[in-house]
């Protein structure tokens, strides 16, 4: 048999790495679902070596064969997700969590304690927002919101005590771009003479590219976290996160998954491996070209303000977008998410797109009014007043979040539908 590297990863993506110790592939082609919450353990000593080989750092825990113990431990579905997660990311390990907050609070929480510090890109998701403002300054990790289009921001903000620089790219909602290698290199000076455990790291939430469009790791990013609900996951049917990054921190991530519980349900993990993963490519590259048309049809609306899409020529990080965003073949892939901006000034704009929202929720069937995004389904939601209304209005303004600003994620239905129920909203608007 043929070694995993000398395929195209869209055929590993749809195979899996087919050697794995965590389930034995020569009879089955689809792993079946576990629904064993407890394993028999057969011995007593078997058991003792199961519960000693947990999070171990000394062993591999690609190569080792498992011996699973508890569900909320570890599990083959979970394993076998996280195997293929890893391959996708070009990351040494990856762990799985129940949902990508559970991600992205168990990668914060094994680099911080009372007392540190963490730099975040001013526009992030709400609910990542909200767990490093209201729950981890509670826990006396402290942060600073910066601009990480402007690199000297970043360097007035880094402290002795910052250990994280945290952010997205493309952001959410607006599509603004985070230079990776820039940040990468702007730590590593900050980085210099410090000693390992005093480092920074830089995380990345990689949601809206997933790793079809770009690989962070690959930049020289430490770690990369997914909500798996999304483009991932695919097809609105599951929860799931994922942090991926170092196999020297994979213990930690273990331990923390162990004690804080955000476990990924098996059936979630198998729903996500078997659907999810093998039809990316195939979603993203018709939610693309999808993207592309409504974003060039949006742009020549007179109704519409601006179109921020990384594929169109008018974006203004356009080149950046050109340098990172690329495919698993090496094509620019500027994502399935856009964001426009209803012309008229805030009160005006922000009517606009209530209405235009209310038309698309009464008639429209090809555009669903919902939250969430990276669905088979085209979502269309109003930030201001949904996912990011936690923000308050000065906070909105700095992270670009116009009033009249609407985020549309396509999905995969016809694009002259999408067109029609769009031209129809727009003209209620
Ligand atoms: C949805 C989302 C999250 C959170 O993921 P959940 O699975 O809902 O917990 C984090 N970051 C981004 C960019 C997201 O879109």
């Amino acid at each position: 048999m043929k070694e995993v590297h000398e395929y195209k990863d869209r055929s590993v993506l749809i195979h899996g790495k087919f050697k794995s110790e965590k389930w034995d592939f020569q009879d089955h082609i689809t792993a079946p679902i576990t629904t064993s919450v407890s394993f028999r353990l057969r011995t007593a000593e078997r058991g003792s070596e199961g519960f000693q080989q947990f999070a171990n750092p000394a062993l591999d825990r690609a190569t080792t064969h498992p011996i699973y113990i508890y569900e909320r431990l570890d599990d083959p579905c979970q394993g076998l997700l996280e195997e293929t997660l890893a391959f996708a990311e070009k990351g040494e390990t990856a762990i799985s969590f129940a949902t990508g907050m559970a991600a992205i609070s168990a990668v914060l929480g094994i680099h911080v304690q009372a007392g540190d510090h963490i730099v975040v890109n001013r526009t992030i998701y709400g609910c990542t927002f909200s767990l490093i403002v209201h729950w981890l300054t509670r826990f006396g990790v402290t942060h600073t919101f910066v601009d990480l289009a402007r690199p000297e921001q970043l360097h007035e903000a880094i402290r002795p005590e910052t250990r994280v620089v945290y952010f997205e790219t493309p952001c959410n909602p607006t599509l603004e771009l985070v230079d990776i290698r820039g940040v990468v290199a702007e730590v590593a000076v900050a980085n210099q003479g410090r000693s390992e455990e005093d480092r920074i790291v830089t995380i990345v939430d990689n949601t809206f590219a997933t790793p079809f469009c770009q690989r962070p790791l690959t930049m020289g990013v430490n770690y990369v976290v997914h909500s798996l609900t999304k483009n991932l996951g695919g097809f609105g049917t599951s929860m799931g996160g994922v942090v991926i990054g170092p196999r020297t921190r994979e213990t930690d991530l273990l331990l923390f998954r162990k004690d804080f519980g955000g476990s990924l349900a098996p059936t979630k993990a198998w729903d996500i491996l078997n659907y999810g993963v093998p039809t990316l490519a195939l979603r993203l590259e018709r939610q693309q070209q999808l993207a592309r048309r409504v974003a060039e049809f949006l742009d020549l609306h007179p109704k519409v303000k601006l179109v921020r899409y990384p594929g169109l020529d008018s974006f203004p990080q356009s080149e950046l977008a050109r340098e990172q965003m690329r495919d698993i073949d090496g094509n620019f892939a500027p994502g399935s998410l856009l964001w426009f901006e209803m012309a008229g000034n805030a009160e005006t704009s922000y009517g606009r797109a209530v209405r235009l929202i209310n038309r698309v929720a009464e008639r429209a069937l090809s555009i669903t009014l919902a939250v969430s995004l990276g669905n088979v389904r085209t979502l269309i939601e109003h930030p201001s007043s949904m996912t990011h209304s936690a923000l308050p209005p000065e906070e909105q303004e700095k992270a670009g979040i116009a009033p009249g600003g609407i985020r549309l994620s396509l999905g995969i239905e016809d694009v002259s539908d999408i067109l029609r129920d769009l031209e129809d909203a727009l003209s209620h608007a």
